[in-house]
Order: structure tokens, then C-alpha cells, then sequence
């Protein structure tokens, strides 16, 4: 995508200034919110961020002023929590874990027996964290994008409380969570690439939700769309304004890499599931 010039105020990312208006932070912002860790009791469990350690959830906090982390999250967090949430506001939501935990990554040290080198000085990737720096913009009105939401969003609904499931994965920027009863699968950057122009993603998607399905179903099925963005390569018509973002055509896409059972396989280990071979891939 390049770089992105814009009219948001540039300010450092530090741990003295709020991570969405840059004014001094006077409160932290729980990445995964309280009402979410009391639910599951996460508060002392371990989740595995980039650098392959282990943090506690409760450490997962970024500085934020009150007025953001109060009003602005407040109430995007109370639409996610009693499952009030559209596409738009899942995807503002998703934008906040996935820009929140590669900001963490900017603070965390790569390794930390060799001190020195933060996380993000190792994956830097064309700059993604200012490009979704921007897309969290999207939730002051500062910044705006088309189409809205500009990342594909997937929900999923349980009769039962499912247990709580975490994955982030950076290379497709996406987020996989299971708040219970509702689970979402965001692709944050796609310009809505996988709901709308993925070629048998939004068929299975289609499938899976017209009948009973299971957790282990929508774990495959996020599996599939992981394993095709390994496949393809793609790029998105944009015009960039400086005030906002939008895709002016469909993405271009081109597959780069052959079917690689082995990687699929290695993708579905990763998320705990076993594939059975029924030649379900393409
Ligand atoms: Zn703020």
C-alpha cells in the first residue's frame, strides 16, 4: 500500500501518550477488556505474542486518556459485551487488538535474554502499524474509509457458551475470537477482499452458517482463509486522501504458491484442530 501521509496529528507511540488521540495517558486500556477477562478468567493466563513468550492478559494494557479509553472504547465495548455490535463496530473493535498488540510489540523486547531490539524492530511490514493506526482512527471519526467496515468480517453464534479463543495472526492481519456465545473472524486490512471476491471462502462461510455447526467448523473454515492468503498474493485499488481510505475497484489476485497440504496441515495444528485429507482444498 505505501506509505500513508495523512492529516492525523503525528505523534510518538510511547507509553506516556494516549494510543488513539496522542493527548497525555492518564488511564491504560485493557486489550482484552475487564468484563472479557472476568468472564473467562483470564487475568492470569498466559497468551503468546510475537516474540514466541508468554505475557499475562492482565499485562496487556496500552496508555490511554480517559476521554478514549471512557467514552470512545466505553461504548464500543458495551455493544461488543451484550452482542449489540454490527460489521462496523466489530471491525473498529478488531482494529483495537490488532493495533493495540503490535503497539505492545514496539514496548516488548524481541528477546528478552538479549535485550535491546523491540519486537517491531524485527517485523516491520511496510509500516503496518501506522497503516492501522489509521484504521483505529476510523472509531474518533477522524479518519474514514470505504467500504465500511474496510476489513472482511465474519460472525459466528452458539446456542452454548463456547470457551474463550484467542489467535492473531500478523501476516494476514487477522483476529479469530470466541467472546462465548458469539465468535468473529476479522481480517483487518483486506478491504473486504475475503467476504466479497475470495473464490470459495465466502461460499464455505455461506455453507457453514446455513447448518449446525461447531467450533471445530469455524476453526477450519479460518484455517482455509489463513491457508489462502498464504496462496495468493493481492493488491487493492486505493486512493488515499489523507482523511480517509477507499477502495475504488476489486483487489487483484494472483496465486503464488501450489497447493502445500503440509502447510495446511502445519496451519491447522497451529489452532488445534486435525485435517482429514477429503481433498476439501484447492
Ligand atoms: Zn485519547
Amino acid at each position: 500500500m505505501g506509505g500513508i501521509k495523512s492529516e492525523l496529528i503525528e505523534f510518538d507511540l510511547t507509553k506516556e501518550n494516549c494510543f488513539v488521540c496522542g493527548k497525555p495517558a492518564d488511564t491504560v486500556e485493557h486489550l482484552f477488556p475487564k468484563w472479557l477477562q472476568n468472564k473467562f478468567n483470564l487475568w492470569d493466563q498466559d497468551i503468546t505474542v510475537s516474540n514466541q513468550t508468554n505475557v499475562k492478559y492482565r499485562q496487556l494494557i496500552i496508555p490511554a486518556c480517559k476521554k478514549c479509553n471512557n467514552v470512545t472504547y466505553g461504548q464500543l465495548e458495551q455493544k461488543i459485551k451484550s452482542n449489540k455490535a454490527d460489521e462496523k463496530d466489530i471491525w473498529r473493535w478488531a482494529n483495537k487488538l490488532h493495533f493495540g498488540l503490535r503497539l505492545k510489540d514496539t514496548f516488548l523486547e524481541a528477546d528478552r535474554k538479549n535485550p535491546g531490539k523491540k519486537i517491531s524492530d524485527i517485523y516491520e511490514l511496510n509500516d503496518a502499524l501506522e497503516q492501522s493506526r489509521h484504521y483505529l482512527h476510523c472509531i474518533t471519526g477522524e479518519f474514514s474509509c470505504y467500504p465500511d467496515p474496510f476489513g472482511s468480517v465474519f460472525k459466528f453464534e452458539f446456542e452454548e457458551e463456547q470457551s474463550f479463543n484467542f489467535i492473531h495472526i500478523l501476516q494476514s492481519s487477522s483476529i479469530y475470537i470466541c467472546l462465548g456465545k458469539v465468535l468473529y473472524i476479522v481480517f483487518v486490512t483486506d478491504g473486504q477482499l475475503m467476504k466479497k471476491e475470495a473464490s470459495g471462502i465466502i461460499e464455505d462461510y455461506n455453507s457453514i452458517i446455513s447448518k449446525d455447526y461447531k467450533i471445530q467448523d469455524v476453526l477450519f473454515f479460518y484455517a482455509k482463509c489463513v491457508y489462502y492468503l498464504e496462496q495468493h498474493k493481492y493488491s487493492n485499488p486505493i486512493v488515499f486522501s489523507g482523511k480517509g481510505i477507499a477502495k475504488i475497484g476489486s483487489s487483484t489476485l494472483r496465486k503464488t504458491k501450489p497447493l502445500d497440504k503440509e502447510m495446511f496441515n502445519a496451519i491447522c495444528e497451529r489452532f488445534g484442530i486435525t485435517w482429514i485429507d477429503e481433498s476439501t482444498l484447492k
